[in-house]
């Protein structure tokens, strides 16, 4: 499996994914065959999401790489993730983060909350990493500000709640749009009501189901 690790990981970065020493070292160290259903697990490093149950998907290795270059993450930073799913992500983000950072991510499917822990337990970061059951789309104010928050499902619009647990300086990546067509999305906080936003390119993910997110039966 180490093996497999080493070439995707050298895969992505030839593909121009991976930039970064940080990121390389971290997505080398996650072992995302632990994070898989079981059945698929042999395939863990094939670049593509696989289900996880419940209609949603553990992300392809590439888009986790994505995600973790363009928040540009640096030690001890406390960070803040919607959808857990099988929590994959989230230990990718925490060991860039590092021993100072945190991990506080938001899964609202109780089966998949429970499975996220057992998953991060047994692969030492559950004291970085801890999973709320609920309702991402309102954020999670306990442990706001926040200096990146990244959603991994899809949002008609970025959800208000988040905008305001931003650090200011701080950065929020969220895929934003229809069932057909979506944008990751990254938003910079200048000052208190000032936003810029940035498009880096189409994606496809599931949605995001909440307050401030798309209905539960659309
Ligand atoms: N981060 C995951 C990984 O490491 O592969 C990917 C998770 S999957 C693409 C998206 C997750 O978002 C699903 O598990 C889904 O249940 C969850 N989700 C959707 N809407 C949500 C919401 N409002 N709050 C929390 N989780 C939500």
């Amino acid at each position: 499996m180490k093996e497999k690790r080493k070439d995707l990981v050298e895969k992505l970065f030839n593909q121009g994914y991976i930039n970064t020493e940080k990121v390389k070292e971290a997505m080398l160290k996650v072992p995302r065959e632990e994070f898989m259903p079981p059945e698929n697990s042999s395939y863990a490093y094939l670049d593509r999401p696989f289900p996880i149950g419940k209609g949603q998907t553990i992300s392809a290795p590439h888009m986790v790489a994505i995600i973790a270059e363009k928040l540009e993450l640096t030690d001890g930073m406390r960070i803040l993730e919607i959808g857990t799913g099988l929590g994959y992500n989230a230990a990718v983000v925490a060991e860039i983060a590092g021993n100072e950072g945190h991990v506080y991510t938001i899964e609202r499917i109780p089966a998949l909350v429970e499975k996220s822990r057992e998953n991060l337990n047994k692969t030492g970061y559950s004291d970085r990493v801890t999973v709320i059951e609920g309702d991402g789309t309102i954020g999670y104010p306990d442990k706001a500000p926040y200096d990146r928050i990244y959603g991994t499902a899809s949002a008609p619009k970025i959800p208000e709640p988040l905008k305001k647990q931003l650090k200011i300086g701080g950065k929020l990546i969220m895929p934003m749009g229809s069932d057909y067509y979506q944008e990751l999305v990254l938003v910079m906080r200048i000052s208190d009501d000032d936003f810029q936003t940035r498009n880096l390119g189409g994606v496809v993910f599931v949605p995001m189901i909440g307050k401030h997110g798309w209905p539960e039966n659309k």
